[in-house]
């Protein structure tokens, strides 16, 4: 039997709330991850059959560890069966039973950011020859907007004061068109059509809404309009949604999401039960008061006081350095100093980022310094192009109507199916309406196509039908996908084509993890196929291959790096905020829309609250960007922190400076701020 005894009053209330709306609005560590959690046990305590309850949260790891705390309450057998997803895990889950009703095949390929991108570009060829990659972005950003929006093709209206949006008019029922023929849908419609379908299909609409009885969603403040539209259809009738989330921390209004949602989620559902939280369980004192003097600066948020019982704890460091190399050093002097004096292991540090790019001198100081660290976000895993071939040959594999994938692989490695070959047979397949796979099946049709290059398409076609065959056996994945490997020589094509050798092993290297990543997926599921491999790493947000799993995170002992939008959820004991500097954060993009800076401010709050005991925020005077030096303004949000919170330590000065410099030099860096900001 689990302990309720552990949570405050308003914590239990909120955990062992059964029926009805119920929203948890509440700051930064207060503990409504915990309330979720306890309610999942408490629920299947009273003999709620797991399979009714749905939990939907923000990343893969955020489930993933919520599906682990529940089991250590309840014990794996009770847990067994109740759904934790992320929105795109849970929409991938509903489309794989009923996909055929909107037209497409259940082995249907999830198509991410390059492969979109790829198929855009393809497009806007064909409807003039003077569109930029630029172009082909910003259509799909507007494509994925109108889809955040529930905005079809055929409704999609273009706005004159915005030049790309007849374009993206064009693009768009085109772009939706080929998904379809090659049996593929983006991250966006993996939602738009779940709504699609329970909107259209009243019967698949009545087996959700029974199935999942109880709902809960984490980090409600940051759904957009298709997953409140989701939420929505899948509550309605008995309206048991328990949200949880926090105004100030709602930081992805760039991909739409609208903080009114969890503002409004009383007038939504009527007889909703509201709980306020406010006492935070995570951070020390000083590093909550910083927090809360920060956000206090926002003018659209709703009042909260947040407050704890620990101490004020140790003061918050401001390390002023020179540049990025400086600012490297001195964490890494820090994560050194710490675990030698508080007795910490590197899995205890993070260093947080505005944007992914900011990793780049902490990763090589780390490795330089023999220091282990996890990477999360960056460049993805599964989007290195080596890794992307593999997964290439997977999709054709299962799904060969993916002609993106299969165009990659054609002639990937090199098997003698030239270019002009290849531009012939799209051709001829777009001549023909004959879809590619099928033009390639029966190539003695094709015309102007010489026998060798007709040989090698034979053999290509051959071989896919044989792994086509050998996967279907679930017991040997793994030992396929190595014959697969070993059959295509990838690696052979890596040493030929790459000249430095380190790097060429180290791609060679990232092909074989897919092996590793395998095997996790073989050791997790009850059922494994390749079409739910292939759907584990499609929907895979953190850097979560082999080597960086969570169980291989937990043995390593690590640090973290990763963005601010990663971070939110996530607690450690010694947190770095890097780049607090104008430009970074907030972010140059948003310096001049108040708007924007109000998002800013929300991250670094998010940032901040991630601090358990100790809290460094960091900034440069000067920094190299295009080969040439920049200088740099630090952040408006650190003169929003009182100063008596904030000890400034700067590191071009000799380190036994006297505490009256120290004082003289944080006065100057305040006047300087108020100069700066006027305030
Ligand atoms: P965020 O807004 O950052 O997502 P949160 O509100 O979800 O934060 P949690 O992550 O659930 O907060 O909790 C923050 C920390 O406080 C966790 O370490 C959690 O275990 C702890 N905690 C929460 N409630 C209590 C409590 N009643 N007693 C002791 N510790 C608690
Ligand atoms: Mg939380």
């Amino acid at each position: 039997m689990f302990d309720l005894n552990n949570l405050n009053p308003q914590q239990r209330s909120a955990a062992l709330h059964q029926k009805g709306p119920l929203l948890l609005l509440a700051g930064a560590g207060s503990g409504k991850t915990r309330v979720i959690t306890c309610r999942i046990a408490n629920l299947l305590q009273q003999g709620v059959p797991a399979h009714q309850i749905l939990a939907v949260t923000f990343t893969n790891k955020a489930a993933r560890e919520m599906r682990e705390r529940v089991q250590e309450l309840v014990g794996k057998t009770d847990a067994k069966g109740m759904i934790i997803a992320t929105f795109h895990s849970l929409c991938v889950r509903i489309l794989k039973s009923h996909i055929e009703r909107l037209g497409f095949k259940n082995n249907f390929s999830i198509y991410a950011a390059a492969d979109q991108q790829r198929l855009i570009r393809e497009l806007l060829r064909e409807l003039s020859n003077e569109s930029s990659s630029a172009d082909a972005e910003q259509v799909l950003w507007r494509i994925s907007g109108a889809k955040n929006r529930l905005v079809t093709a055929s409704d999609y209206q273009p706005n004159d004061r915005d030049p790309l949006s007849a374009l993206t008019a064009m693009v768009y029922p085109r772009y939706q068109s080929a998904l379809k023929a090659y049996n593929a849908v983006d991250f966006d419609d993996l939602l738009m059509f779940t709504v699609q379908l329970l909107e259209q299909h009243t019967d698949l609409l009545d087996h959700y809404r029974e199935l999942f009885q109880y709902q809960m969603v984490d980090e409600y403040q940051d759904t957009n309009p298709v997953q409140y539209r989701l939420l929505r259809l899948l509550a309605g009738g008995h309206n048991n949604l328990c949200v949880v989330g926090d105004d100030d921390q709602s930081i992805y209004a760039f991909r739409g999401a609208d903080v009114a949602n969890i503002l409004d989620f009383e007038k939504d559902f009527p007889g909703t039960k509201v709980i306020k939280l406010e006492q935070n369980y995570r951070s020390s004192g000083n590093i909550l008061n910083a927090a809360n003097a920060v956000i206090k600066n926002n003018q659209k948020r709703r009042e909260k006081s947040l407050w704890t019982s620990s101490g004020s704890g140790t003061d918050i460091e401001y390390l002023l350095c020179e540049d990025s190399e400086d600012e490297a050093s001195q964490v890494i002097e820090r994560i050194h100093a710490e675990r030698y004096r508080s007795k910490l292991s590197y899995g205890d540090f993070a260093i947080l980022y505005r944007t992914n790019s900011q990793s780049r001198s902490f990763e090589e100081q780390l490795r330089y310094e023999n220091i282990p660290y996890v990477l999360i976000g960056g460049q993805q895993f599964y989007d290195r192009k080596e890794v992307k071939d593999v997964i290439a040959y997977l999709r054709v594999i299962l799904n060969p109507a993916d002609e993106v994938s299969l165009l990659r692989i054609l002639n990937y490695p090199k098997r003698g199916i030239g270019e002009s070959s290849i531009d012939k047979i799209i051709r001829y397949s777009a001549s023909s309406t004959i879809p590619l796979w099928k033009v390639l099946k029966d190539s003695c049709n094709l015309p102007d196509i010489n026998d060798k290059t007709r040989a090698a398409i034979t053999t290509f076609v051959s071989l896919i039908n044989r792994f086509q065959k050998r996967f279907k056996q679930p017991l040997r994945l793994r030992e396929t996908l190595q014959e697969l490997l070993a059959e295509l020589k990838l690696a052979d094509e890596i040493y030929r084509q790459e000249k430095d050798p380190l790097v060429a092993r180290r791609r060679v290297e990232n092909q074989e993890e897919i092996l590793n990543s395998m095997a996790t997926y073989l050791e997790r599921s009850p059922q494994p196929t390749l079409s739910g491999f292939i759907e584990r790493i499609s929907l895979a947000d953190d850097d979560s291959s082999g080597r960086n799993d969570k169980e291989s995170q937990l043995s390593v002992d690590a640090v973290t790096l990763m963005s601010l939008h990663s971070s939110k959820g996530l607690e450690f004991p010694v947190v770095f905020l890097a780049g607090m500097e104008e430009g970074f954060l907030p972010h140059k993009k948003s310096i001049y829309e108040t708007f924007d800076i109000d998002e800013e401010r929300r991250l670094c709050y998010v940032g901040i609250t991630r601090a358990q005991k100790q809290l460094f925020l960091l900034g440069a005077r000067q920094r190299r960007k295009y080969g040439k030096l920049e200088q740099r303004e630090p952040s408006r949000f650190l003169s929003e922190i009182p100063e008596a919170l904030l000890k400034t330590v700067d590191s071009a000065r000799p380190p036994a400076s006297t505490p009256e410099q120290e004082t003289v030099s944080a006065n100057n860096f305040f006047s300087n701020m108020n100069q700066l900001f006027g305030d």
